[in-house]
């Protein structure tokens, strides 16, 4: 039997199959799109929350047209999973064309997430970790794991509720062709990136600026001694 050492950087683990990593590492990138990407926990997430409430709540017509947009991203997508026709959700409705067999599993798997949470939850998720990879780049190994972990994150919506409690983690682990992954990832973003880029970008802006204010401060007290 061949041992073959793991691909990942920094990794001496071996491995006797026909694979470039080993276990622990094939695993993140099943999960995560990258052998080398950690989980992003909801916990994570959470200094954010407050943050991204605020600010939408400062412009409410903000929250509104971004459920309407949830809305109607829900529905090309039931539309794909009804008619087997792939439409690219907010894209040239003239790019129309037959849905592949992932395309249209990830249409269903994105409906049965969408019935079991909420516009505002779906929002959040998508800001935060945009507000997360703007101010920590370094938590995503590239953009694909970045994507990977929107669709999870997205995935873990329906069991973050009552429900979880029922959810075995081999469930909630649970993996899934990348490609539907990707599709997942794209529908969301199509929907809600141009809005968390703008929100990630004024946070940092903000974290900045106080951060010049601190600095300002302590040369200021070091000029009184
Ligand atoms: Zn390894």
């Amino acid at each position: 039997m061949t041992h073959l050492t793991c691909a990942a950087p920094g990794c001496t683990a071996d491995h006797a199959r026909a694979d470039r990593y080993c276990v622990a590492h094939r695993t993140r990138l099943r999960r995560y799109g990258h052998p080398l990407q950690r989980v992003v926990t909801a916990q994570d997430l959470q200094p954010f929350a407050c943050r991204i409430a605020s600010r939408l709540s400062e412009n409410g017509e903000v929250r509104f047209l971004l459920a309407d947009r949830w809305s109607k991203l829900v529905e090309v997508v039931a539309t794909i999973a009804r008619s087997g026709v792939y439409r690219v959700p907010f894209g040239d409705p003239s790019s129309d064309r037959r849905a592949t067999s992932v395309e249209l599993e990830a249409a269903r798997r994105f409906l049965t997430t969408a019935a079991r949470t909420t516009p505002e939850k779906v929002v959040d998720l998508v800001i935060g970790l945009t507000i997360l990879r703007t101010l920590k780049p370094e938590t995503f190994e590239d953009d694909r794991a970045f994507r990977f972990l929107i669709a999870r994150r997205f995935f873990g919506l329906s069991t973050s509720n009552a429900a979880r409690h029922v959810v075995s983690k081999s469930t909630t682990y649970k993996t899934f062709h990348p490609d539907l992954m990707l599709a997942i990832a794209g529908w969301l973003w199509a929907a809600f990136g141009e809005v968390a880029v703008r929100i990630a970008d004024m946070e940092k802006a903000e974290m900045e600026e106080a951060m010049a204010d601190d600095e300002r401060l302590r040369r200021s007290l070091d000029a009184l001694s």
